[in-house]
């Protein structure tokens, strides 16, 4: 079989050298006869390894002692729930910026535990470009419980780069598409989650990052298991975790720190969406409509001028290897997404289908 590279927005691909290790200790990992997923979470061989891809992910981070670091169940739609449940007390408010679908969706849940005043950023201008509010003209509450945003919009394909200030209110992060693919500064955040699937392992995890003074508050009806509190005390096993997730996330920590860290990647990422975003800007049989600034550097949708060209374009990129390029069902067109996982030589199988492609059906 040829090489295939797969663009899918989640679950995404993976480092073949993670997989090939996965595969290699897949049924008798570290001499214990046993496959990882076959043993107690709390079998002190399992704890070493959970408690090693903690401190793997502390170190790629920089992420300060005075946050803890949660392995959960339920998702990025698990926060979703889990955010409010535990950080919006009884007779105050939150804020949520919404630039896209997940914001979006993340405030219409939010609005099941108290009150959600929703601040919409998304704006049009008149040659049909799609841009957003820059952060200081935002409506902010002063009294809020916390801001909740997401830097990158996987679905529409927009990011900020700039981390808004929010005067001591604490800023709140999905961070599901984008984590571990640039260089942040975790103190600027209250907290920060991000389901797996997309930057980090298989679909079932969900990374928390949670400045310590922000537990304890939870509603009473929280769900023991979504409480940060209750995780925190317990390591994050006070349930079962999901054991083999969080072990392939903590392989693709290792594998990045080889790598030379999130600021090595960074990199790479820069030249893959650079070399995608020039092959669509110098041609006039694909278009991306979103503020170059606004440009997410991880999921890129861009449509043919010609939509009637879409399935052949689908189909013949199959073909190739080129797989799951179908653009999300509510914004259409085609999307590419380029997490840390995907070589730059997919990105330069894709371009050069592209503008095969395009010299074929002009
Ligand atoms: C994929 C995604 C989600 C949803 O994640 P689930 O794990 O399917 O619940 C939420 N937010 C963002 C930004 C995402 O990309």
């Amino acid at each position: 079989m040829s090489e295939v590279f797969n663009f899918c927005a989640g679950p995404a691909m993976l480092p073949k050298a993670v997989m090939v290790k996965a595969q290699e200790e897949f049924i008798n990992w570290n001499s214990t006869g046993s496959s990882v997923m076959e043993l107690s979470h709390r079998s002190s061989i399992y704890m070493a390894m959970a408690a090693q891809a903690e401190t793997d992910l502390r170190e790629l981070m920089a992420i300060p002692n005075n946050y803890k670091v949660l392995f959960c169940h339920g998702g990025g739609r698990g926060q979703f729930s889990a955010v409010p449940l535990n950080l919006l007390p009884q007779g105050k408010s939150a804020d949520y910026i919404v630039n896209g679908s997940w914001s979006k969706a993340a405030a219409t849940e939010a609005k099941n535990f108290g009150e959600i005043n929703v601040i919409n950023i998304r704006e049009t201008h008149a040659d049909g470009e799609t841009s957003l509010t820059p952060s200081q003209n935002w409506a902010l509450n002063e009294d809020a419980a916390y801001v909740h945003y997401c830097p990158n919009e996987t679905v529409d394909g927009i990011e900020m780069n700039e981390i808004p200030e929010t005067k001591g209110v604490p800023l709140v992060a999905d961070m599901s598409s984008t984590i571990l693919s640039h260089e942040i500064d975790v103190t600027k955040f209250g907290l920060i989650y991000a389901g797996a699937q997309k930057n980090i392992g298989p679909s079932g995890l969900t990374i928390v990052i949670v400045r310590e003074d922000l537990l304890g508050n939870a509603q009473q009806a929280t769900p023991c298991i979504m409480n940060y509190q209750t995780s925190a005390n317990n390591d994050s096993m006070y349930n079962t975790p999901p054991t083999y997730a969080w072990y392939l996330a903590g392989l693709v920590f290792q594998w990045l720190k080889t790598l030379g860290g999130v600021k090595a990647i960074a990199s790479i990422n820069q030249q893959k969406a650079e070399l995608l975003y020039q092959t669509i800007d110098n041609s006039d049989f694909y278009q991306n409509n979103i503020e170059t600034k606004y440009r997410s550097k991880m999921n890129i949708p861009f449509w043919l001028k010609d939509e009637s060209l879409n399935d052949t374009f689908l189909a013949q990129a199959e073909a190739q290897g080129l797989m799951a390029l179908k653009g999300h069902r509510i914004v259409g067109g085609m999307r590419a997404s380029i997490y840390n996982a995907m070589p730059i030589e997919g990105i330069q199988a894709l371009v050069t289908f592209m503008k095969k492609f395009e010299q074929e059906n002009k």
